[in-house]
């Protein structure tokens, strides 16, 4: 579904979020604004929890950290994969259920997992033999036991960016195979460990089930390993990672994946999770941005925008292209213009997107660049002291600000002059 579309306004058409216009969000709230629709979040959950009715849901919130988009999905019924400390108060501010809560990443502190296990987080993923013993330690210092799953690097290429592939050999993430029956016969030793079962992520933006079936394949023979030699394992997480269309990829159906899924819990008698992040959110969001100036310069038309690198990096960290669209509907007669969208950022890195056919664009105008619901917002830096964009979502007719873009003040009310500098 695409909830965002050209519709009647005022006698032109104008790019609507459900029913409310984006030249009323850039009135009522300025531009940069990342612009969310709600409904867009709903039909995408369904869908999953409809594909893959048995498994355990469990949002990967560092997509996208708004208190508004975790809500969402804990009303739909999601649990959360968190990373980090600032992630568990989030979850448990937007009313997840600690239950129902997945505590992974890499490199977990000593105050993270106190307070995650103060919270009664349902699950742990463990990535090496050192995290296993302090969680043991500290799960001990509370008189509690962690539930645990380890992370299985699975050593396969999701196929993907290499900055977002997380399951070969020579990443960071998880234990390799090889470890994982002596360390979880050591876990079920431990007085503050309780072992669930096994998890891998692979990666992200993953746009072939092959790697899926591939780390799943090697996850089969570890279980199978692990009951031989009396183990008890419940619980397998296959992580996240379903891609979404940015261009003219062809990602696995969502149908397809929830099979996939559900053939890996029949066949094991396991529990499944899912961590999924980017295939909820991207699609739902968009970043409003407005024109500044045009240009030509070194044989190029250049719209310089509002919007730049710090509001939305995965232009320049991953040369991702994210469809660029005007606000205004084109006459459908008008001659295109190839233009570079570019921000006020210096860097020439910070370009949102190269050569793209868009009608000839003037200062004030609108434009929408797409599918930044996952990794936009959450990855804004305040670089050129740029204040944080705003964030809005859209229900129907209603918009509701989520988020007020930061002001200067606020930007200046963490620096602190020395004594001696006063
Ligand atoms: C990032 C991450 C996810 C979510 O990945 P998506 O590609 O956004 O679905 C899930 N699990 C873990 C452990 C992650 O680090």
């Amino acid at each position: 579904m695409d909830a965002f579309t050209y519709r009647e306004e005022n006698g032109s058409r104008v790019l609507h979020a459900e029913g409310v216009s984006l030249t009323a969000v850039a009135a009522a709230f300025g531009t940069p604004t990342y612009c969310y629709a709600n409904a867009v979040l709903v039909a995408r959950y369904r869908a999953l929890a409809g594909a893959a009715p048995h498994a355990l849901i469990r949002y990967s919130i560092k997509a996208n950290d708004t208190l508004a988009v975790i809500r969402t999905f804990a009303r739909l019924g999601a649990g959360a994969d968190i990373i980090s400390g600032g992630e568990l108060h989030r979850a448990l501010r937007a009313g997840m259920a600690p239950d129902n809560l997945v505590f992974a990443g890499p490199a977990k502190s000593r105050d993270e997992m106190d307070l995650a296990l103060a919270s009664g987080v349902g699950q742990f993923n463990v990535e090496s033999p050192a995290e296993l013993d302090a969680l043991d330690e500290a799960a001990q210092a509370q008189g509690t036991r962690a539930p645990v799953a380890l992370r299985v690097n699975p050593d396969v290429d999701a196929d993907t960016h290499d900055k977002i592939a997380t399951g070969r050999r020579g990443d960071k993430f998880g234990i390799d195979d090889g470890e994982i029956p002596a360390l979880y016969a050591r876990a079920t030793a431990m007085d503050g460990i309780e072992p669930v079962g096994l998890a891998v992520h692979i990666g992200s933006q993953l746009t072939r089930l092959a790697p899926f079936e591939a780390a799943f394949d090697r996850l089969v023979a570890l279980v199978e390993n692990l009951r031989a030699a009396g183990h008890a394992v419940e619980r397998l997480g296959l992580g996240g990672g379903l891609g979404v269309r940015y261009r003219d990829e062809t990602p696995p159906d969502v149908a397809a994946y929830g099979a996939l899924v559900e053939r890996a819990r029949q066949r094991l008698g396991v529990t499944m999770l899912i961590e999924p992040g980017r295939w909820l959110v991207a699609p739902a969001g968009l970043l409003l941005t407005r024109v500044i100036a045009v240009k030509q310069a070194g044989g190029r038309c250049w719209a310089l925008v509002d919007a730049a690198m710090n509001d939305l990096m995965r232009p320049a960290l991953y040369d991702a292209w994210h469809a660029i669209d005007p606000v205004a509907e084109p006459a459908p007669d008008v001659d295109m213009v190839v233009t570079e969208v570019a921000g006020p950022v210096c860097e020439s890195g910070d370009v949102l997107g190269r050569a793209r056919q868009l009608p000839p664009l003037s200062p004030g105008d609108l434009l929408a660049v797409r599918d930044v619901g996952a990794y936009g917002s959450v990855m804004a830096s305040t670089y050129n002291s740029r204040p944080l964009p705003a964030e809005v979502m859209v229900r129907g007719d209603a918009l509701s600000s989520i988020r007020p873009r930061q002001d200067h003040e606020s930007l200046l009310a963490r620096d602190l002059a020395p004594s001696w500098l006063a």
